[in-house]
């Protein structure tokens, strides 16, 4: 590992001798979609562990799903972002759930709309307790903004592992991609002094498909894939 830290790329010869092409994610691989619940009461009720997926507009989300789940469109942006108020959710091959959430920070959504949104998203976040771990999706050119930290705000605290993906790594170059993750490391050890060490960051492209095995083995090992085979 280098010194700043970024989580390196798995070995390429995956442990336990499986067939699996080292340069394929698998968590979300075959993900199907189940519902939009555009409030609590239509959640499915908990049950399987959830991975929830979070960002701002336009940060990149629905292209980070779309790569860990080497599909095209499985998650899409909205096509008026910030309208979609809901959650969308996936089941997965391994019995987990993927829960998208909105993007959020679109400056064009009505204020109460952004308020009824955000307190469905903070309850989500506060209460769901099959919630196993957040994904929250940043522009790594951007870091952190105020709504990331709103968001993080409500699952920190929870001690549940969180994964930052710093997205469009591709337009940085590899000494900016590094400082990127690294300024992003240090907003949240500022922020969270006491649990940033249990947050990972890891670069990403959605476009290069960098940091897609990080990322995966990440998300494997919040959902237990891959423990005992
Ligand atoms: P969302 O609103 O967070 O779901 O963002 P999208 O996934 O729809 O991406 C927003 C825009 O950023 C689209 O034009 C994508 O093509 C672009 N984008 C997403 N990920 C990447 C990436 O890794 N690299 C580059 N260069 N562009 C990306």
């Amino acid at each position: 590992m280098n010194k700043l830290g970024i989580v390196p790329e798995p070995p390429a010869t995956p442990q336990g001798g499986g067939a699996r092409p080292p340069s394929d994610p698998v968590a979300l691989v075959g993900a199907c979609f189940v519902i939009g619940a555009a409030c609590r009461a239509q959640l499915p009720p908990p049950g399987p562990p959830e991975i929830a997926f979070a960002g701002r507009s336009n940060a990149g989300k629905s292209s980070a799903i779309n790569a860990l789940a080497n599909r095209t469109r499985l998650a899409f942006a909205s096509r008026t972002p910030g309208r979609t108020q809901q959650i969308n959710l996936f089941q997965l091959k391994s019995g987990g759930m993927v829960a998208d959430l909105p993007g959020y920070g679109y400056a064009a959504v009505a204020r109460d709309v952004k308020r009824e949104w955000q307190d469905f998203l903070w309850e989500y976040l506060t209460t769901r307790d099959t919630l196993v771990g957040l994904v929250l999706v940043a522009d790594a050119r951007h870091g952190l903004k105020p709504l990331d930290f709103t968001v993080l705000d409500a699952f920190v605290p929870s001690a549940r592992p969180v994964l930052v993906l710093a997205t469009k790594s591709d337009k940085l170059n590899q000494s900016d991609q590094r400082r990127a993750v690294s300024n992003i490391r240090e907003q949240l050890a500022e922020r969270y002094p006491a649990q940033a060490t249990g947050i990972e960051v890891v670069g990403f492209s959605a476009t290069r498909r960098l940091g897609l095995l990080a990322a995966d083995r990440v998300l494997c090992g919040w959902l237990g894939i891959g423990e005992g085979r």
